[in-house]
């Protein structure tokens, strides 16, 4: 169908006073053509474009969206709380609240500090961890994301040689390669940062190994470094407590974000008690960090996950529409490769190094007005009922029709050359 005439219009005026048109990752500019940039409207599990198509939202915000966009609850305390206090000289008790809520539910947190976004959390996470240690180097996995600020930023531009100094990667799940780059590391470790589960772009997601886990935690306990566990995605899709609780690994830090005040602005960095004292030292603020309107969304989505059965739902959807897929897929005679956890998947096509596929295949979803991503991990919220996974089903059946038709004739994606160059 092309892109909507709003949209067009938007984009234009955009190139004109936003830097390359639209910036980070909700940029569009490497999704198909007719992935629309812009949206007026959402509610539940879906939304709708500047041009009023609707869609069933796999993307859910990028994650944010974990119980339903416009959750009556859980606005309705955050309007309440803006209507009382929100911004203010000094925090409310709602900060002292949602602290207690987060270590009564998290089982490595002893204390809890808040900010706006992931990179807030990790940052900061970093720098307890260099403040406790009194050392410089952290251990990250190559490729893995956590954040935008220059010492974690995926593109080079702008960055110098020493915002990204004492770094040093290993690879996701491998525990030969840990080892080695905690011992280059030598005397000098301050933390091992870990996502909870490999979530790349572009790849094949990939579960924790359970002893790579177990392996980290000894390497931290043995050389007095922090393990740092990035759950900003990840964070609440998994389990009711950190992620890596999955694999019986506690860590010492643990970061979130994204969904834990169901898409209004707070993240989070918990700690457990070796980490109070320098997380105490280290000055650490902003201005809308102390914002008691989004901790009170956060207690009432906080109340949510403790108390409804969201996540065993999520994940039974989430299997429904692995299996539902993989069959459908088999049926028109493609191999889609369905990875990461069933509430985070992540779809690529077998023999489509250049994502021709992916791209014509999420296409055609979008025109049956099913939002999937290429070549990005996806969200399932608690607000995406059986009919829309059935919804989903009958649209990917005509989806990979469709794309059997015109396999044959597909292009490169030029957009994604840089893939295979
Ligand atoms: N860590 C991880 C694992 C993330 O996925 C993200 C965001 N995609 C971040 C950190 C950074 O979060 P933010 O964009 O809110 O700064």
């Amino acid at each position: 169908a092309g892109l909507g005439s709003n949209d067009k219009a938007l984009r234009a005026r955009a190139e004109a006073v936003i830097p390359g048109g639209m910036y980070g990752h909700q940029s569009v500019a490497l999704l198909p053509d007719d992935y629309p940039q812009y949206f007026a409207r959402a509610e539940g599990a879906r939304m709708w474009d500047v041009d009023g198509r609707g869609y069933l939202d796999f993307m859910c915000a990028y994650g944010p969206n974990l119980f339903g966009y416009g959750h009556p609850e859980i606005n309705a305390a955050f309007v309440r709380q803006m209507e009382t206090a929100d911004a203010l000289t000094g925090p409310t008790a709602r900060m002292v609240e949602l602290a207690e809520a987060f270590v009564g539910m998290v089982s490595h947190a002893d204390w809890a500090m808040f900010c706006k976004n992931g990179t807030d959390a990790t940052s900061m996470a970093m720098v307890v961890a260099r403040a406790h240690t009194r050392r410089k180097t952290i251990v990250l996995a190559k490729g893995a994301y956590h954040g935008s600020a220059p010492w974690c930023t995926p593109r080079p531009a702008g960055v110098t040689a020493e915002d990204r100094a004492h770094q040093i990667f290993c690879s996701y799940n491998d525990i030969a390669s840990l080892e080695e780059a905690v011992a280059k590391a030598g005397d000098d470790l301050a933390a091992i940062f870990a996502a909870p589960f490999k979530h790349d772009a572009f790849i094949d997601q990939s579960l924790p190994d359970a002893a790579y886990a177990r392996r980290a935690r000894e390497l931290c306990d043995q050389t007095g470094a922090l393990l740092v566990v990035d759950d900003v995605r990840a964070g609440l899709r998994v389990a009711r407590d950190c992620s890596w609780s999955t694999v019986g690994v506690k860590p010492d830090l643990s970061t979130w974000g994204k969904c834990i005040a169901n898409g209004h602005p707070i993240s989070a960095l918990l700690g457990s008690e070796i980490a109070r004292g320098a997380a105490s030292h280290v000055f650490v603020t902003g201005s809308y960090w102390f914002q008691a309107a989004p901790m009170a969304a956060a207690l009432t989505t906080l109340r949510l996950v403790r108390e409804t059965d969201y996540l065993e739902r999520i994940e039974r959807l989430g299997a429904r529409l692995r299996t539902g897929l993989h069959e459908r897929a088999s049926a028109a005679g493609f191999s889609l490769r369905q990875t990461g956890p069933v509430t985070m998947p992540l779809f690529l096509f077998d023999d489509d190094p250049d994502m021709r596929k992916g791209f014509a295949w999420s296409s055609a979803m979008l025109q049956r007005g099913i939002y999937v991503h290429p070549w990005h991990n996806m969200f399932l919220c608690a607000a995406m009922t059986d009919g829309d996974i059935d919804e989903t089903l009958n649209a990917a059946e005509g989806a990979f029709k469709h794309l059997k038709g015109v396999a044959g004739g597909l292009g490169p994606v030029e957009k994604l050359a840089f893939l295979t160059a």
